[in-house]
């Protein structure tokens, strides 16, 4: 078999926009580096051979220690607003681009010190980057737009956050990590030609077709808007919460982006903070719409010298609050099984809302269980109103659904099915994380690879893996999760 290094042959796009937009540097080796998790799917479907995954060469090309002679790597830069405030210049402090192969752009984080590390080391910790690894693969299986990991290998190499850790390497996928903040980073220096060369070079390789618009950065703005706001509400629809919303994080093409302090909902509790450092709460479950809005018009104001026009601008991006209600309300129906959309939904759906707050119902489990319920057998409903603490709460809203579902023509095993390709049955509790990464920690993957197969078939029952779709344990509910990775 040829080696991996021989045959994967990367092209440079990315560095046809010029020396400002990226700094060529090579990664930093590490010693020792070990298999920890390889995702043969996404290698299939990029062209990599699968069986290549084990060889030394491919262990050795994602950690960074051997480059493909095609390849020029590069440090990218860009700028962004963190918890509400300007940043500045930010950039791959961690993060390299090895190049585009079949269509996708390959980057390895955790590679070593850039031009853009600032105060870090450039290293990424085991833990974080199988939480990256297995979240990014778990959203795929959602449907949820996301960039996707293709592996990750380890090393002994230890480095310092609360305590030592050993640090890793994660190889990300996406057709691109182009942020909001690699427009804002140009708005912000004035220099206008930068600016449009990269909105050009977005339109050109992304949205090619939003070429020929009257104005195509106008024309960009609303399609980003749009992907967000859709993006935000399948968020909201499964019960994730990204935990650092800066726009520095946030994808021009609507992906979601840079796994960090992410959390599922468990215990429903719409202002729940899933990151432990998030002490003002900007990014709880319940600021995530109206956030994607405001990243939003950052990225308006950064477009703003291309559009021409600061009303129109204002126009593209006020049409968020909209198309954000729109996609949200298909997806409640959806989850809820209703196919129609008649006028006293949202107050259904709201009830709905504040009846599972009251009772810190199970977000996933609640919604499974819902797929389940029989018109003529209230028997099924026992499970879900036993979870509840406030009982004539759940029974009010209960026969407030049932009597909805009476208004629909919809056979029930239709319902059901549908019902359950909306409501997943398997996400990637923190708990599920944790016990994979103590396992890693022993040198023990196989908990990684049982966890990224059942979260590629959320929706499928796998009555094999129960134990992974029921509550968290005691120790499990309340784990912090902090910005350290
Ligand atoms: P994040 O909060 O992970 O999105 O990172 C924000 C910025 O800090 C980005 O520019 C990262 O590249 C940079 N960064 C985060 N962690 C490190 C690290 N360990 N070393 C260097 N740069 C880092
Ligand atoms: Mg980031």
């Amino acid at each position: 078999m040829p080696s991996i290094i021989d045959t994967l042959s990367f092209s440079d796009s990315y560095g046809s926009l010029g020396p400002g937009f990226s700094t060529l540097q090579a990664p930093t080796p590490l010693p020792e580096p070990y298999l920890v998790a390889t995702n043969p799917y996404l290698a299939a479907e990029c062209g990599i051979d699968p069986d290549q995954m084990q060889t030394d060469d491919f262990v050795a090309l994602f950690t960074g220690n051997r480059l493909a002679s095609s390849c020029q790597p590069r440090a990218t830069v860009y700028s962004g607003h963190q918890f509400g405030q300007w940043a500045g210049q930010l950039g791959d402090g961690r993060a390299i681009l090895l190049g585009e192969y079949a269509g996708q752009e390959i980057q390895l984080k955790g590679s070593g010190l850039t031009p853009y590390s600032r105060m870090g080391d450039g290293r990424a910790v085991l833990r974080s980057s199988i939480r990256e690894f297995l979240c990014s693969e778990a959203m795929h299986g959602l449907g949820i737009p996301t960039t996707r990991a293709l592996c990750i290998t380890g090393s002994p190499f230890m480095i310092m956050r609360e305590q030592p850790e050993s640090c890793a390497v994660v190889t990300r996928v996406a057709p691109s990590f182009i942020r909001f903040g690699s427009f804002e980073h140009w708005y912000y220096r004035r220099d206008v030609p930068s600016l449009q060369k990269l909105a050009d070079y977005v339109i050109r390789t992304y949205y090619p077709e939003l070429t020929g618009a009257e104005n195509p950065y106008l024309a960009l703005l609303t399609e980003v808007t749009k992907r967000t706001a859709d993006l935000i509400a399948q968020w909201q629809s499964v019960g994730f919460m990204h935990g650092v919303m800066n726009t520095d994080n946030m994808s021009i093409l609507g992906l979601t982006l840079d796994y960090g302090p992410f959390g599922f909902m468990e215990a429903f509790n719409s202002r729940h903070i899933c990151n432990h450092s998030d002490d003002m709460g900007r990014y709880a479950y319940s600021m995530q719409p109206g956030i994607g809005h405001w990243n939003c018009q950052a990225l308006a104001q950064a477009l703003v010298p291309l559009t021409g026009s600061v009303e129109e601008t204002r126009l593209a991006v006020d049409n968020y609050p909209n198309q954000y209600h729109a996609k949200m309300s298909e997806l409640w129906h959806a989850k809820l099984g209703l196919r129609s959309s008649l006028e006293h939904d949202s107050e259904l759906i709201q009830s709905m809302l504040t009846m599972m707050e009251s009772n810190r119902l199970d977000f996933t489990i609640f919604f499974r269980r819902l797929s389940q319920i029989k018109m003529k057998d209230p028997d099924v409903d026992v499970t879900l109103r036993d979870s509840c603490i406030d009982r004539p709460m759940f029974d009010a809203w209960i026969n407030q659904y049932r009597s909805r579902l009476l208004q629909e023509s919809c056979d029930e095993p239709l319902r059901h099915s549908a019902m359950k390709l909306s409501n997943p049955k398997f996400v990637l509790r923190n708990y599920l994380a944790q016990n994979a990464i103590e396992a890693a920690q022993r040198h023990d993957f196989t908990e990684i690879e049982k966890l990224r197969k059942i979260l590629s078939q959320p929706y499928d029952e796998q009555t094999d893996h129960e134990s992974y779709a029921s509550h968290p344990p005691d120790w499990g509910r309340d784990l912090a999760v902090s910005c350290s990775s």
